[in-house]
């Protein structure tokens, strides 16, 4: 099961009801952020996960409505009590980039560990969670976009265990990961393991035009979080000049993703009410919504369906 919550969902400048881009996502009671606008703190604290079980940070880049946050969540992480290292990922500019926002911040009872990716993005685990970072188009500046993938174990299979005369008293640490011995035999839980099943895929990029890389990490994805700066048309040039998308933008590509679910976030100070233009963009893809600051979605594994289940609080 993975959680997350849309903790900002304000682009550019907060509005009262909107604060600037940030993500929290949990799993099995570990979590991570995307992006950390300014109010992230607020949000949290709102929320009620925690500060204590944050490992990570991954930001998308350094416009000022995805960052500036940083400085006072490092202070709440170890106000928490923080003693683990804290990781962040980011493309070039990194280290010029936290170094400058955290120019207030003391020294800090725990590490600091930056991860600066290369133009063409990179791999990541963290949380359970592989990561994927992949570059977007936000008029040449570096822009990532994340997919994360909670994978899940194959099933046991009860009867290749049998056929290797495995005592039934070892199955268990099989099943949790573990080598055990048959007699002068090492057996390996990849062995006693049967169908892969599928996992979870998010994926969360805004701040872009539509592009290859986006598509291509869409595909299949169980839910797509893209940007919908701009509702329709009318505001098309906005959204090329700013390197933006338009609700109906979005909504193709999650199309041709063949995604669960598109959920749109990033709103410009102009767009009063996102849900306005929902019944539009539905035509292009169905299961389309808009976040609110604050809401929750559970994802669980799926069973028989093709896709994950998802809920939203
Ligand atoms: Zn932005
Ligand atoms: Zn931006």
């Amino acid at each position: 099961m993975l959680e997350f919550c849309t903790l900002g969902t304000g682009g550019t400048l907060p509005i009262p009801e909107r604060a600037l881009s940030s993500l929290y996502v949990r799993v099995n009671g570990q979590s991570l952020l995307i992006d950390c606008g300014e109010g992230t703190q607020v949000g949290i604290r709102r929320l009620g996960w925690g500060f204590r079980c944050l490992d990570g940070l991954l930001l998308t880049h350094y416009h000022g409505d995805h960052c500036t946050g940083l400085a006072g969540l490092l202070l709440s992480l170890e106000k928490a009590g923080r003693d683990q290292p804290f990781h962040i990922w980011g493309p070039k500019g990194l280290k010029r980039v936290v170094e400058g926002l955290c120019v207030i911040v003391p020294p800090l009872s725990y590490t600091v560990l930056l991860h600066e990716l290369p133009p063409e993005g990179g791999d990541a685990e963290l949380i359970g969670l592989k990561i994927h970072a992949f570059p977007v188009d936000h008029g040449g500046i570096p822009c990532f976009g994340y997919r994360l993938v909670l994978e899940r174990q194959a099933v046991f299979d009860p009867g290749k265990a049998k056929a290797l005369g495995v005592p039934l008293e070892d199955w268990k640490r099989l099943q949790q990961g573990e080598t055990v011995h048959v007699g002068l035999k090492k057996i390996r839980p990849e062995q006693v393991l049967g169908e892969r099943r599928r996992g979870i895929t998010l994926v969360f990029s805004t701040d872009t035009r539509p592009c290859e890389t986006l598509e291509k990490n869409a595909k299949g994805a169980d839910l797509l979080i893209l940007e919908g700066m701009y509702g329709d048309e009318e505001k098309m040039p906005q959204a090329l000049k700013n390197h933006h998308m338009i609700f109906p933008e979005a909504a193709g590509i999650a199309r041709k993703a063949e995604a669960g679910a598109l959920l749109l976030t990033h709103f410009s100070t102009s767009l009063e009410n996102p849900e306005q233009y929902l019944p539009e963009v539905r035509k292009i893809f169905e299961k389309t919504w808009a976040a609110k600051d604050g809401e929750t979605v559970t994802m669980r594994y799926p069973e028989h369906e093709e896709k994950a289940w998802i809920s939203l609080s």
